[in-house]
């Protein structure tokens, strides 16, 4: 099995290991019902894409819509 050569420092290797990190999730909000939503794709809440339903609307997950 292959081994490293050198030790690597505790700096080196807290260095590395900054670099992996997970990025935060990225959302967006819908254009019709302002909820926060997952970019490109449809709205989970009323079913709208680019501005058109494209699903059939759900039962509304927004305490204050009627
Ligand atoms: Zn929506």
């Amino acid at each position: 099995m292959a081994l490293p050569k050198r030790r690597k420092s505790h700096a080196k290797v807290r260095t590395r290991r900054q670099q992996w990190r997970a990025t935060p999730v990225t959302s967006t909000k819908c254009p019709n019902c302002s909820l926060v939503m997952m970019p490109h794709r449809a709205c989970m809440n009323c079913g709208h894409y680019n501005g058109r339903a494209v699903l059939p609307p759900r039962k509304s997950m927004r305490p204050d819509a009627q």
